[in-house]
């Protein structure tokens, strides 16, 4: 078996986001400073040149979602939520950019499950309907391989920055109502926005 295969992998888009992040927030060196703060005690390789649409290590990209918010946070996570604000919000480079150009969020929201995966090798996500309300929908992400706050958050950004994209969307607020590392099953994401 190969245990390479099986190691949680991610799309390098998701590293260079946060890298676009970073270097316009805290200056043109810093994202190589937070890689160089994770070398010192990892147990993976990280790649030199990472590509938008290659697989990484699921692990580099939380361990970078920690170390960022050490560097340059005050301990709110912060910084994570504004980089996945980043990420969700103007990143996003495949071919699912052209559903969010095209169809309206609630398309795109049915269609997260499968557009999880094709930036994620692990974990999944399952939209929880409530058919009395048009502008709120609850999203849960379960099996992530390595959760941490800083990816809880990250998400929570991610989340927030897909929903404002589309402009006719005014106050998107995203909350997590539930979360694996109190004891439960998923994070559990409430989106809701003004019609
Ligand atoms: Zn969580």
């Amino acid at each position: 078996m190969d245990t390479a295969k099986r190691e949680p992998k991610v799309k390098g888009n998701q590293i260079l986001d946060i890298s676009r992040y970073i270097k316009k927030t805290y200056g043109p060196d810093a994202f190589e400073r937070a890689i160089a703060a994770i070398k010192k005690e990892c147990k993976y390789s990280i790649p030199q040149n990472i590509r938008g649409s290659s697989w990484v290590p699921e692990k580099l990209h939380m361990d970078l979602l920690e170390t960022i918010e050490k560097m340059f946070g005050i301990g709110d996570y912060d910084v994570c939520f504004n980089a996945g604000k980043l990420s969700g919000g103007v990143g996003f480079k495949s071919i699912y950019n052209i559903f969010i150009e095209v169809f309206d969020i609630i398309f795109l929201l049915k269609h997260a499950p499968i557009i999880y995966r094709t930036i994620h090798s692990h974990g999944s996500i399952n939209i929880v309907l409530d058919k009395s309300k048009k502008n709120l929908y609850r999203i849960r992400v379960s099996h992530v391989p390595f959760p941490t706050k800083g990816y809880c958050a990250y998400l929570r950004g991610y989340l927030h920055g897909l929903i404002r994209r589309h402009i006719s969307l005014k106050n998107p607020l995203v909350e997590e109502e539930k979360c694996f590392l109190d004891g439960k099953p998923f994070c559990e994401f409430k989106c809701s926005w003004e019609d």
